[in-house]
């Protein structure tokens, strides 16, 4: 493959899931690749949509600097080469369920364009696979994002959503240009009109957040017949997915049950084998290097001065 110049490939010990870590002279990009329990029965890729992230979220190893926006080209590769790559190594052409997801590195709405183009692109090639954009939901235009969605009905969406209150979630996304919770439940509600097909959001549960008061706000906001809700947990930017995950094991299930009394249908997101090969977006130690060695290849976000948020 002549997209990228190097391509770098990190296994967990339990094999369950891989990284990826995809470089250029002027970009860096990260993909991750799940079995469930074997390729061929479920396959999930989170792949990047920007090197970088100008978005600048707390919690996450992407979020202190931004490169550039990531070509069609460069996003559809991360997907074909793990693909191309299972097939050659465990000789898995027909996989049961492909999950597709634009969720590693980058602000997927902030590149829609290509973003879009990716998606066309890999529906052609990978008809069966869903492809689920996850976004932090800046204030910005997603017709083109909407249109895609009604042609082609593989697609989701879900808004890493993370605080009931628009004022806790400031100080976890300080990005400026970003619609209020109430905006995004209507962009939601779009979504649903548009597709008949539910959108998610996804909240980060921590001990300052899991109150009754939270799900009662939740619930007025995004309304249970419509929205899913995915739980997971706020992962450190030195620590596993796993490892933030098996901290707050009992917080994300009794804040799940919670969710569910208030008539959500909620999914807690599952680390599986995520145990040695570094966490969310952006906290491979690589990639972090990468920005780190090239300091005239990046800008430094919008967060790139505020304190680390931790999770409590
Ligand atoms: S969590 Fe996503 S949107 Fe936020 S800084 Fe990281 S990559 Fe960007």
């Amino acid at each position: 493959m002549n997209t990228w110049d190097n391509i770098e490939r990190l296994v967990s010990s339990e094999g369950n899931v891989e990284k990826f870590v995809f470089s250029t002279d002027n970009a860096v990009a990260e993909s991750v690749l799940y079995r469930y329990p074997t390729y061929d029965v479920r396959t999930v890729i989170c792949c990047s949509t920007q090197s970088g992230c100008p978005v600048g979220c707390r919690f996450c190893g992407a979020g202190d600097n931004f490169a550039r926006n990531l070509t069609t080209e460069e996003i559809v590769s991360q997907s074909v080469y793990l693909l191309d790559l299972i097939e050659k190594e465990h000789g898995v052409t027909d996989i049961e369920n492909l999950q597709i997801m634009f969720m590693s590195m980058g602000e997927p709405m902030l590149n829609q364009k290509r973003l879009v183009e990716a998606i066309e692109q890999l529906h052609e090639k990978y008809p069966h696979a869903a492809l689920l954009v996850s976004t932090s939901g800046p204030n910005v235009s997603y017709d083109a994002f909407f249109d895609v969605a009604q042609r082609i009905d593989t697609v989701g969406l879900q808004f890493s959503v993370h605080e009931s209150t628009d004022q806790a979630r400031d100080e976890l996304i300080p990005f400026k240009r970003k619609l209020t919770l109430e905006q995004i439940a209507q962009r939601g509600e779009r979504f649903h009109e548009l597709t008949s097909r539910p959108p998610f959001f996804n909240y980060c549960v921590h001990e300052g957040n899991d109150t009754a008061e939270d799900v009662k706000r939740l619930a007025k906001l995004f309304n249970p017949d419509i929205w899913r809700a995915t739980i997971s947990v706020i992962c450190e930017r030195d620590e596993t997915m796993k490892a933030a995950h098996d901290r707050q094991r009992e917080l994300t299930s009794a804040f799940s049950a919670k969710m569910d009394e208030a008539g959500f249908t909620t999914r807690v997101f599952n680390p599986a084998g995520q145990d040695d090969i570094g966490g969310g977006c952006g906290q491979l130690h690589y990639v972090q290097e990468w920005m780190r060695n090239n300091p005239d290849k990046v800008r430094p976000s919008v967060g790139h001065n505020l304190p680390i948020i931790h999770a409590s």
